[in-house]
């Protein structure tokens, strides 16, 4: 028998969460960003789930090769553009956009020998200072562009800093709108948060939105609004099972380093999951978990192959028991109940990090199931 483990990606689920994204964004048409594996989700998997988005977003040529294979004839987006000349050949021969985000792309465009004209998202450095043109430099980058035979067609983005928190797109969004007021062009601006939180709300042409995180279950804004609160379904769950029991007296230790002291009997139980399949190591004692669908807790310290759970009020759970680190247990995967379960956004935030990192490191021995 394989080791007792395995991760199921719920395909209706995340159909689900692309029609509540479209609800929140009504006009806008949408980027499925897919990049990094389909944020660990398996990215030919996720595409049965996302036939209803009207392009695809992704980083890597590799991965656009692999979305035209899967027979994809729509729009498709490379986030960061090119990274070297020889890449623009790869974009006229699959058909892709891609984003310019700095001088040297355009470079790299001018010399660049195609019969078909590019279609470019010319991309604004909004405050984030990661890609993008400065501001008072859009205009010039923009008049460059539009002077080259490679270019067709040039469309305007940026990508917000705050849009998951409390300082917002309020500032960013007056920047890019005060630069680009007379340029003609599609526009694109948000990402999942901006486009759940701000887009019903945003007073400047948003023709375009990119969602990730939300497409696949998790809050953009966890814990400010719950993934339940946007009306979004897990689409990732991990399950386990329990291979090891054991029943602790008052100041006994659980794992390395003794970390975790009894302060009573306790049951624990020993499930087949530890950081080598992607669960943090950095989630503390306390952290939630199910155990045949009833929430407990982690105990002590993650370990490479394991991890112990406090079984004490569970008098029925056992050797065998269904373990549910994230998403749903397995029985219910498939008709993802809302709100049941354990949500990935919880772990996450008791490891410290945020769904997407659990998400994505979810690790190659972990069989994957996919549902229905
Ligand atoms: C990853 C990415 C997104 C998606 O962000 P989410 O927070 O996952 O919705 C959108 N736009 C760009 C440029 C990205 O790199």
């Amino acid at each position: 028998m394989p080791r007792p483990i395995q991760a199921t990606i719920d395909i209706n689920a995340l159909r689900h969460n692309l029609a509540q994204i479209k609800t929140a964004a009504p006009d806008a048409l949408v980027w499925a960003v897919v990049k990094a594996n389909a944020y660990g989700h398996g990215l030919e998997r996720a595409m049965d789930g996302l036939r209803a988005a009207d392009g695809i977003a992704l980083l890597d040529l590799s991965e656009a090769e692999r979305v035209r294979q899967w027979g994809w004839r729509g729009p498709i987006l490379l986030l960061e553009g090119a990274f070297e000349t020889r890449d623009l050949e790869m974009c006229s021969r699959l058909n892709l956009w891609h984003v310019v985000h700095c001088e040297a792309q355009i470079d790299m465009l001018a010399v660049h020998k195609t019969h078909q004209g590019h279609r470019v998202f010319l991309k604004m450095n909004s405050g984030m200072n990661r890609l993008g043109f400065a501001p008072q430099a859009f205009r010039a980058a923009w008049t460059r562009l539009n002077a080259l035979p490679q270019v067709d067609e040039i469309s305007l983005m940026t990508h917000f800093s705050d849009a998951d928190g409390v300082k917002g797109i309020e500032a960013a969004l007056t920047v890019f709108a005060l630069h680009t007021q007379d340029l003609s062009g599609e526009r694109s601006l948000c990402n999942s948060a901006a486009a759940l939180r701000h887009a019903q709300a945003l007073n400047v042409r948003a023709d375009w939105i990119r969602p990730g995180i939300a497409l696949y279950g998790s809050s953009p804004d966890f814990p400010l609004h719950t993934s339940n609160d946007w009306h979004l379904k897990p689409v990732m769950s991990l399950n386990a099972a329990i291979v090891g029991v054991q029943h602790l007296q008052a100041g006994e230790t659980v794992g390395y380093g003794s970390s975790f002291v009894a302060d009573r009997p306790m049951r624990i139980g020993v499930v087949a999951c530890g950081y080598a399949d992607g669960y943090p190591r950095s989630a503390p004692t306390g952290t939630p978990v199910c155990v045949n669908g009833i929430r407990t807790r982690t105990v002590g310290r993650v370990s490479m192959d394991m991890i112990t759970v406090d079984l004490s009020d569970l008098p029925h759970a056992g050797l065998g028991s269904e373990v549910t680190l994230w998403g749903v247990p397995q029985q219910a995967a498939g008709s993802a109940i809302l709100g049941a379960g354990v949500s990935i956004d919880e772990v996450a935030l008791s490891a410290g990090t945020v769904g997407y990192e659990l998400m994505c490191a979810l690790s190659s021995r972990v069989p994957v199931h996919t549902s229905p």
